[in-house]
Parts: C-alpha cells; sequence; structure tokens
C-alpha cells in the first residue's frame, strides 16, 4: 500500500484549517478570535502554524493593503479523508476492521448514519474474504508467524 501524503496536517494545525474551511477567507486576527477561548495560544503561536501551512500549500495567502488574508488550497473533505486514511495504513491490513470497529463504537450516531453504515456494510457482506491478506514487512506485525 502506498502512502500518499502531500500536505500531512498536524495535529494544531487542524484547528487552523477548520477555522478556514468554516471562514472561507480568514485574517490571522480573526483565527485567533475563534481560538481564543479553546486553544489559548498566544498570537504568535497563531501565526507560526498559519506559516507552517503557507508552506506546506495547505493555505493561500493574499494580501489585501497592509493585511494578509487566509484562504484553504486544499479541500475539508479530501484532507479528512485522507486523514482517516492516513490511521488505516499504519496498521496490518488484519487489523483494519478491528479499528474501523473500535472508531465506530465509540463515536455518536444518527440514525442515518446507522443507515448508512448498514448500507456500506449490506455490500460489503457480497465482496467480504475468509481471510484478509497480510501485506506488512517482516518484522512490523505477527501474522507471518502465524501464516508463514
Ligand atoms: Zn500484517
Amino acid at each position: 500500500m502506498e502512502v500518499v501524503e502531500k500536505t500531512k496536517i498536524s495535529g494544531a494545525e487542524w484547528e487552523i484549517m477548520r477555522v478556514v474551511w468554516t471562514l472561507k477567507n480568514a485574517t490571522s486576527k480573526d483565527i485567533s478570535s475563534v481560538l481564543q477561548n479553546k486553544m489559548d495560544w498566544k498570537p504568535a503561536t497563531t501565526k507560526t502554524l498559519i506559516g507552517r501551512l503557507v508552506k506546506k500549500g495547505a493555505l493561500i495567502t493574499e494580501n489585501e493593503g497592509n493585511r494578509f488574508i487566509y484562504s484553504a488550497a486544499v479541500s475539508e473533505e479530501a484532507e479528512v479523508k485522507n486523514a482517516a486514511q492516513s490511521i488505516l495504513q499504519n496498521v496490518c491490513n488484519r487489523k483494519v476492521g478491528e479499528t474501523i470497529a473500535d472508531l465506530l463504537s465509540e463515536a455518536t450516531l444518527s440514525h442515518d448514519d446507522v443507515a448508512l453504515l448498514e448500507s456500506i456494510l449490506e455490500e460489503k457482506k457480497l465482496t467480504a474474504v475468509d481471510e484478509v491478506p497480510c501485506d506488512c514487512v517482516p518484522g512490523q506485525c505477527t501474522c507471518q508467524h502465524m501464516h508463514g
């Protein structure tokens, strides 16, 4: 499995991205004021994180007079999907089901969410295999010991 990570937004940077995705265009002051209560960052911290995101290509900077306006260069949907997939890339293929089950059992879900998941599971039943093949490097999981 190939790891595709272009931007790779880190923990604290997600806080910034979520504000920019919501506001569409934001100054560092806008971002600071949204996160003020939640994060208790100094303005310099916010600016450092914004700078990193610009460098990573996740944020676009525009000059408006003497202000910098930031907007997102990557979509929220795509980034959330990437982040979710990268979690699953960190476990053995055989543990993916268990990992998803853990996430699922801890989530608060609406009736619509449950219906959506049920329909996906119904489809998955049609293509389920007896044993998920492990493609780990020997030494990174214990599957080979049990089956090799
Ligand atoms: Zn494995």
